[in-house]
This record gives structure tokens, C-alpha cells and sequence, in this order.
């Protein structure tokens, strides 16, 4: 779990050091706070959009539910990208953060009526998960015409990856319409017949835990339904919607099988998909944001208890959610550090990372060997540029930390920018009613 590769660790040690100094970081007054390196960021985008053919036309958007801040949403568009948004909250971000509409997709399992209407009316591209959907749709468009490109949601059945609660494409997902089930091959097909604006296809295998392979599976399987609605229905499908799904290798710095290896592995399963017929859209989130972020948080305490030690600090569930509930499927790697962000020197000792929050529960990790944490020192959750603190849980009226976003500067000059400032008191009475 710590076999950090130098250049990475060193590059977050000097955030950190230089975060303390500028008191983003500070006893008292910033005790947890969280970290974007947008230049990291820029890189990753750019290394999405080499990986993928130049030939074939490809609209890569971010799946705005991996860091949904505004800010980090308004860099990711003048990178290049387009927006996936799954809700109506998400819709709202990508058109504040400026997105043309023709480059977002409006994926949500659960679109209401207005909701339908106005992404028509705006031209953002949807996605139905249903023939119910299809059939609001069909109202909507009665009313007057769009230049939203529509697609329907395809369940590919390939089944389950490690993590179930990430796996869209078992055989009885909530996602998309499943696509081996009795009679739907031929409902779809009809779907089509019925249906000219009915021209995309999209489908998301899974999220964290499902192998590429599997993600290509589901594609292929998505790639051949457009061909038969092609050879069968007179009608032709203009694009596939891939979804994202690569899983990020959260043991250490390395950035997992990487965008050029799953367009490989693509181009050998599903060759159809970039021979020129298709343009293609991507979803990706986790594997462009997870390993351009950490979240540093002060200890408060440390103690021991029944003989363990504990340090108590000031990450917990409210900013790491699932390792906390979830710590099998979801461990992150933990830094120690003085409180000058110089990385803590000492024999590992097994500790438990607890967080503030009051339940027995809130661990950011058990047992984990690391040198013996007090009172002042940092602890960093590595990893956490996607699905971590741009997304609380709001358990204990805890407030949301500040966001800062990372830029190095050539001369190696660190500048932070506020991505989200800190949650204030007023904040948290504000969403409790107060
Ligand atoms: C969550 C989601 C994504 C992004 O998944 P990542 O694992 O973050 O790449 C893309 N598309 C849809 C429909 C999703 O629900």
C-alpha cells in the first residue's frame, strides 16, 4: 500500500507544505481541506483524447457526478471536454460552467416530464433508460421539434464486476433497457422503426471494478445492436455512447490500464466502433479526476484504546463516504505527515484513522501500519479527485471543506485557486433550515 513513486508523492508533499504555509491548512481554523491538480487534470484529458483514434469523431465528455464543482467542470470544458450530467442538479453545473449543449449528454434514470422538456428544448443530448421514457419523449417532441440527439440506453447484460452496487450491466440492473430480456431485442428494433429521431445508442457497463474487458463486452454488444437496427429496420444509428467506467488502481501512483490500453483493447473487440460509421461519445469520470486529488485533514487527538492507537481527525464519512462504509471495496492509501506537510519519519506503528463523526464506524482505515501519529500532525487521503470531497454526506452537520485547485508554476512556484471555499456555520444552519 505505500510503494509511492517518488515524483507523484513529492509533487503532493510540496501542495502540502506549501498549503500549510499559506494557512490553507492550519490548527483550529482549516483542519480538513481538499485538493484539485489541475494540471494533472490537464494531462489526463489529454491523454483521453491521444488515446482514442483521430480519425473517428469522438465527443469525450466528464460525467459531472465525479467532481461535480463548477469550477473543476469550467477547466474540464476549456480542456476540451463535453459534460455528462445524471440529474437535473448536474445539468444545472454543466450549463453554469459553460457547456454548449450540443456537448452535454442528459443521462438519468429517473427524468421527469420538465425535466425531458427542457434538456429538448435546450438541445442537450438524452439518453432514455426506458420505453416509457421513449414514449415521454415522443410527447415532448409532439409539441415541437429538437436538436437534441437521442439515444436509448441499452443494458448489455454482461453482468457484474468486483464492486455490485457499481455494476450497471447485471442481468436485473435499475440501468437502461435489458437487452437480452423477452421480447425487448424486437421492442427496441420497433423502437427504431417508430421512431427517426431516435438515432444513438448508449450504454454504461459499471463503474469502479469492472475489468476492461468487461467494458469492452458491453460495448461490443451495443456496437452489434446498431448493426442489426441498421441491416433490419431500414434505419441507421448515427453514434454509440460508450459510458466511462475505467477503474482507477488506487494501491499506488501508477494511473491503472490507462485510456491508450482500454481504446486498444476497444479497437481489437469491437474494430466496428471506430471503422467511420459511428461517431462515439465517452462518459469518463473516475479515471480522469481520482489521482489528481487528495484530502489533507489535521489530527485533533490520538489515543489508544483496549491497546490500539487512534488517531482522531478531521476526515471522515462526510468527505469519504464510501471507504468509510464500504472499506473493503473502497481503501485509500494515507499519508502521515508533520504538521509542516514534511512527510512523518517513524516506525510503522498499527493504528486506526478514525474521523469526527459520531459513529463507531467512521474509519478512514483499521490497523493501518504508519508512523505513530499525535496531535498537529496531517494525515492525506490520496486518490480523491473523484467521488470523495466534491461529494459529502452530511452526517453530523458537518461543514464542507474547502476545494483548492493546484497549479505549478515553471520556476516550481505553487499557486492554489479556490475551487469551493469552506461551508461556514451559517452554511450548514442555511441547509438545515436555520
Ligand atoms: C457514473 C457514470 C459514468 C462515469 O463513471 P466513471 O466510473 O466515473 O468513469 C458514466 N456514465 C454514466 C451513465 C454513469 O452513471
Amino acid at each position: 500500500m505505500t510503494n509511492v513513486n517518488t515524483s507523484a508523492a513529492g509533487r503532493r508533499e510540496r501542495v502540502l507544505r506549501a498549503a500549510v504555509r499559506q494557512g490553507l491548512l492550519a490548527p483550529d481554523r482549516a483542519v480538513l481541506a481538499a485538493f484539485v491538480d489541475l494540471d494533472g487534470v490537464a494531462a489526463s484529458v489529454r491523454a483521453l483524447h491521444a488515446a482514442f483514434p483521430g480519425a473517428v469523431s469522438v465527443l469525450h465528455t466528464f460525467a459531472a457526478k465525479a467532481n461535480c464543482l463548477v469550477p473543476v467542470l469550467r477547466e474540464l470544458r476549456a480542456l476540451g471536454m463535453g459534460c455528462e450530467a445524471a440529474s437535473a442538479g448536474e445539468l444545472a453545473q454543466a450549463l453554469a460552467a459553460g457547456f454548449a449543449p450540443d456537448r452535454i449528454v442528459f443521462d438519468s434514470p429517473a427524468k421527469t416530464r420538465p425535466e425531458l422538456a427542457r434538456a429538448l428544448e435546450l438541445g442537450v443530448a438524452v439518453n432514455a433508460d426506458s420505453f416509457e421514457e421513449l414514449d415521454r419523449i415522443d410527447a415532448v417532441l409532439a409539441r415541437g421539434p429538437s436538436s437534441s440527439r437521442i439515444g436509448v440506453r441499452l443494458n448489455p447484460q454482461v453482468g457484474g464486476g468486483r464492486i455490485a452496487a457499481m455494476s450497471t450491466a447485471t442481468a436485473t440492473s435499475k440501468f437502461g433497457v435489458a437487452l437480452d430480456d423477452d421480447g425487448n431485442r424486437r421492442r427496441l428494433l420497433d423502437a427504431f422503426r417508430a421512431r427517426p429521431w431516435l438515432t444513438w445508442v448508449h450504454t454504461h457497463v459499471g463503474s469502479q471494478g469492472c475489468p476492461p474487458e468487461l467494458l469492452a463486452e458491453g460495448v461490443a454488444r451495443a456496437v452489434a445492436f446498431a448493426d442489426e437496427v441498421g441491416r433490419t429496420t431500414g434505419r441507421r444509428v448515427s453514434g454509440i455512447d460508450i459510458g466511462g467506467g475505467l477503474p482507477v488502481d488506487f494501491r499506488g501512483d501508477d494511473t491503472g490500464p490507462g485510456f491508450d490500453a482500454y481504446a486498444r483493447r476497444l479497437q481489437e473487440r469491437v474494430p466496428r466502433l471506430f471503422g467511420g460509421e459511428y461517431r462515439v461519445v465517452t462518459e469518463f469520470g473516475r479515471s480522469l479526476l481520482a489521482k489528481n486529488g487528495f484530502t489533507a485533514a489535521l489530527v485533533e487527538y490520538a489515543k489508544t484504546s483496549g491497546g490500539r492507537s487512534v488517531a482522531i481527525t478531521h476526515a471522515g464519512a462526510q468527505v469519504a463516504a464510501r471507504t468509510v462504509f464500504m472499506p473493503s471495496d473502497w481503501p485509500l492509501r494515507i499519508t502521515a505527515h508533520n504538521p509542516d506537510g514534511s512527510p512523518k519519519a517513524g516506525e510503522p506503528v498499527r493504528q486506526d484513522i478514525a474521523g469526527p463523526c459520531c459513529f463507531a464506524g467512521d474509519l478512514l482505515a483499521r490497523d493501518r501500519p504508519l508512523p505513530l501519529l499525535a496531535p498537529g500532525d496531517i494525515v492525506c487521503l490520496l486518490d480523491t479527485g473523484a467521488y470523495y470531497s466534491s461529494t459529502p454526506f452530511h452526517y453530523n452537520s458537518l461543514p464542507d471543506p474547502a476545494v483548492h485547485g493546484v497549479r505549478v508554476g515553471p520556476a516550481g512556484d505553487i499557486a492554489f485557486e479556490p475551487l469551493r471555499r469552506a461551508e461556514t456555520l451559517e452554511d450548514v444552519l442555511a441547509r438545515t433550515g436555520g
